[in-house]
């Protein structure tokens, strides 16, 4: 699950983090009021006003309706009104959000950490990770800060370093060290450097991160580091024991197709394809979307139903399905152990029945207990349904689909 900037650093602060502070706001009349108490609670004379949305690239990202940036600085509170303007309520569109512009709901009204001094300010980049060849997390970093990572890793991959994490004894203190000094820092930046690693790694375990990615963390010109900009994933498998952390979940943010399928309880991902299935069991999914490739068609999707296909969840399962429009044909492969096939097969005449017009075949193959019955069910139905006893048979159904 993604956060929004605001949240990803209101936990990074929780565990030790030293952040660059801000209010949200989702009001323009709100913005001067908020943004004079951060005055009062961190000095800043200066605000950056960023959009919130999940999405990275904000800075050199356009808003449609007024052509401004998506993070701005507003030099002094009374052109603060301003920026807000340009920015809330528009839709911002950056390199990450595909063409369409984004809906800001909120702004995060920041204190502008760039010049409290007169020295330059030095932006690093940094991002926690699991190494999934090692299984091991990985503490990825780079003096380039500030820019496109994958830009930096292309043209100067020297420049990005790595540090791994044995899970036996976690993050040890030479490492952050050793972080420190691979960034070019000595003397104070140094020691506050090896602290921030050090709150950020505990901050990654302690809220069941999947990712951190942190860019820029700034080393202020009085030698601070702190993160600027804060984007946190968090692995939804432990949202169970962190209420408040699901709480934040922006469901404006989310594809409303994913949305659903997570409230029925039905464990889908959206593919690119053209045949839609619908299997029970993750491992027999993955092996029905092999069969798709292999009769020539592209699975439009992952959907494994679970335990109980019964025609409710079979019927939020066809609908889910049919809103992807490049759906050409269905295939259904269930195998009935505890469920028996001629229940599943009710299930789907039932759903199929209740939808009305299905515009695509739908090819059914259900295997196991009661799978003789369950098949004259489906022949009987008189509707745009096709089963199929062997794996064979479903291929060359899919073949004929798609032919
Ligand atoms: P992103 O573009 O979505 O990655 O958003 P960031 O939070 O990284 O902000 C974009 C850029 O805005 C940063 O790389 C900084 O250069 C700049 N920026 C962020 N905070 C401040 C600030 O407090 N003062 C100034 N002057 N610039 C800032
Ligand atoms: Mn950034």
């Amino acid at each position: 699950m993604n956060l929004h900037e605001y949240q990803g650093k209101q936990i990074l602060k929780s565990f030790g983090v030293a952040i660059q502070e801000g209010v949200v706001v989702d009001k323009l009349e709100n913005a001067v009021a908020s943004a004079n108490k951060l005055s009062e609670e961190t000095g800043t004379e200066w605000f950056v006003v960023k959009a919130q949305i999940h999405a990275g690239g904000r800075g050199k990202g356009t808003v449609e309706e007024t052509g401004s940036h998506g993070v701005v600085l507003a030099k002094g509170i009374d052109k603060l009104e301003g920026v807000v303007k340009g920015i809330l309520g528009g839709h911002l569109e950056t390199a990450q959000t595909n063409g369409v512009g984004k809906l800001v709901n909120q702004v995060l009204i920041a204190q502008d950490v760039y010049y409290p001094g007169d020295a330059e300010p030095e932006e690093f980049y940094m991002s926690v990770l699991l190494n999934r060849d090692s299984g091991r997390n990985i503490i990825m970093y780079s003096t380039e800060g500030g820019m496109n990572i994958e830009e930096v890793a292309e043209k100067t991959p020297h420049l990005i370093f790595k540090e791994e994490i044995d899970p036996k004894v976690g993050l040890q203190a030479f490492q952050c060290r050793k972080i420190a000094f691979n960034l070019g820092l000595s003397g104070m930046a140094m020691k506050q450097m090896t602290k921030f690693v050090s709150a950020l790694y505990s901050a990654y375990e302690g809220c069941d991160a999947s990712m951190f990615e942190i860019n820029p963390v700034l080393k202020t010109s009085d030698s601070k580091i702190i993160a600027v900009d804060a984007k946190v994933s968090l692995d939804e498998s432990a949202l169970y024991r962190h209420k408040d952390y699901a709480a934040m979940r922006d469901l404006q943010e989310e594809d409303p197709i994913d949305v659903e399928a997570t409230d029925a309880g039905l464990n889908y991902v959206n593919l690119d394809g053209n045949i839609g299935c619908m299997v029970n069991g993750a491992g027999l999914a993955m092996a029905t979307m092999d069969i798709i490739k292999l009769s020539g068609g592209e699975p439009a999707n992952f959907l494994d139903v679970g335990g109980t296909a019964d025609a409710e969840r079979v019927e939020k399962a066809f609908n889910i399905i049919l809103k992807d429009k490049n759906v050409k044909g269905i295939l259904v492969n269930i195998f009935g152990g505890i469920v028996r096939c001629d229940r599943v097969a009710n299930g789907i005449v039932q759903a199929y029945k209740s939808i009305g017009n299905i515009p695509v075949p739908i090819i059914v193959r259900l295997q196991g207990t009661n799978a003789i019955e369950a098949k004259e069910i489906i022949d009987n139905s008189g509707l745009n349904v096709h089963s199929a006893i062997t794996l064979q048979d479903a291929a060359d159904r899919v073949k004929e689909v798609i032919a």
